[in-house]
């Protein structure tokens, strides 16, 4: 017996008879001897549909006071969905009760929209376990300080279980999604990609950053911090699967990293669209400059990634970062108006039609030649790299968009990450 989280996402939970059929499969869990704590989504597209409510009746700016009404608001989807599942709990057979964030208490700061969990108490939690209670705690949502309700920012579910299982100690955290777990890149752009039964910690945080949608990047770095065995698994097998088949099927994210992984060099290709890179030309090559370009960008609140400053000609140099695609064009106001300006720049220069694609793999920290490789595959395709930043465990190369897909497959193909039974 143990004590298990599990999460379901909005898709999941999507209809009363899916909830129903959450519930069987819960109940499943709680037969076989185990401790549950359930901590669902919103049903899907709730949260579009309460935001765009607050939308008609407010198209204002975003203000603290209105930040605090759109939490308030948005809150309420998992409010519906613990009722409902606890509801379907009970109609199996099985005791169950469901909490919102401020009964638990889940205490975050106070950031509206993208509040922080900042302590889960587990007493209350802990007393309806030892009564023999299935306890469902509402996703996304918690109270600040000051008794007022937060969410997490979108996706902030799989952050809440996360939490929730750190808190609990519990032995592992399950993520039911729509997708039967962490594939080698997505498969709508390659159909060979494989599932990967296991994957580090490591690598999952840089798959998860680097635009790889299975969980909410937070949720990883929380699992990161806490230690918290993860597993990402599909909520569209049927629910009365054999329980051991179940537990074990999906993508185990883990911190041990043994030799069999080791094997496997890259583990796996990401890319995203989400960038826009911006170049202010022939700066001054001294010290300070990139500070002055960077803390101006940053003072802006202006996300950077990817960084290069070439050699400088005649004292004179080129600076090139990505930013989002939504601070593209704040990026390039802000270069033309205030920072070129100052420093004398020739010429701000933006391309918005870019992407980054990664190789991500642990075993690249003891093998060598692997971004060369990288490289020689991009080549043969005739793609020209504009930018390639590394770290130990990933090589990423911005390239233009519309080969996006093209370097994909190749890299895929190249790296051998192609199912058996595809090749
Ligand atoms: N319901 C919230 C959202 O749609 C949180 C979540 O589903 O994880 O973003
Ligand atoms: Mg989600």
């Amino acid at each position: 017996m143990a004590l298990i989280v599990h999460k379901y996402g909005g898709t999941s939970m999507g209809s009363t008879e899916r909830i129903r059929n959450v519930a069987k499969r819960v109940a499943k869990w709680v037969r076989a001897g185990h401790q549950m704590v359930v901590v669902p989504s919103a049903m899907s597209g709730e949260t579009n549909r309460l935001l765009g409510l607050a939308k008609e009746v407010s198209p204002e700016k975003a203000t603290p006071q209105t930040m605090r009404e759109l939490d308030m608001i948005a809150s309420t989807g998992e409010q519906v969905s613990v009722g409902l599942l606890a509801l379907a709990l009970q109609a199996e057979g099985v005791a169950a009760v469901s909490y919102s964030g401020w009964q638990v208490p889940v205490k975050t700061d106070s950031a509206y929209t993208k509040a922080r969990i900042e302590s889960i108490d587990d007493a209350r939690v802990r007393a309806d376990l030892a009564a023999g209670r299935v306890v469902i705690i509402t996703g996304f949502q918690g109270i600040d300080g000051d008794g007022h309700v937060t969410t997490l920012g979108r996706g902030g579910s799989d952050t809440s279980a996360v939490a929730v299982a750190a808190a609990m100690k519990a032995a592992e955290c399950l993520i039911y999604t729509d997708v039967d777990g962490v594939y080698t890149t997505d498969p709508r752009v390659v159909p060979e990609a494989r599932r990967l039964p296991v994957i580090s910690f490591e690598e999952m945080l840089e798959m998860a950053s680097l635009g790889s949608k299975v969980l909410q990047i937070r949720s990883v770095e929380f699992a990161g911090k806490y230690r918290v065995p993860l597993r990402v698994l599909s909520s569209f097998t049927p629910w009365d699967i054999p329980l051991a088949e179940e537990a074990a099927s999906g993508t185990l994210i883990t911190f041990e990293e043994d030799e069999k992984m080791e094997q496997a060099v890259v583990s796996g290709i990401a890319f995203n669209r989400d960038e826009a890179k911006v170049t202010i030309m022939r700066v001054p090559d001294k010290p300070g400059i990139a500070y002055q370009i960077l803390g101006a960008v940053a003072d802006a609140n202006i996300d950077v990634d990817v960084i290069v400053q070439n050699v400088s000609h005649d004292g004179k140099t080129d600076f090139s970062f990505t930013v989002h695609r939504n601070d593209y064009a704040r990026a390039i106001d802000l270069l033309k108006t205030k920072v070129g300006p100052a420093l004398e720049a020739n010429e701000v220069v933006g391309d918005a039609k870019i992407c980054k694609v990664s190789i991500v793999g642990i075993g690249m920290k003891s093998h060598v030649g692997i971004a060369a490789k990288m490289f020689r595959t991009l080549a043969e395709e005739g793609i020209n790299i504009q930018m390639i930043t590394t770290s130990e465990i990933k090589t990423s190369v911005v390239i233009d968009e519309k080969y996006m897909e093209l370097a994909v497959r190749a890299l895929h193909k190249a790296f051998d990450l192609e199912s058996p039974q595809a090749a």
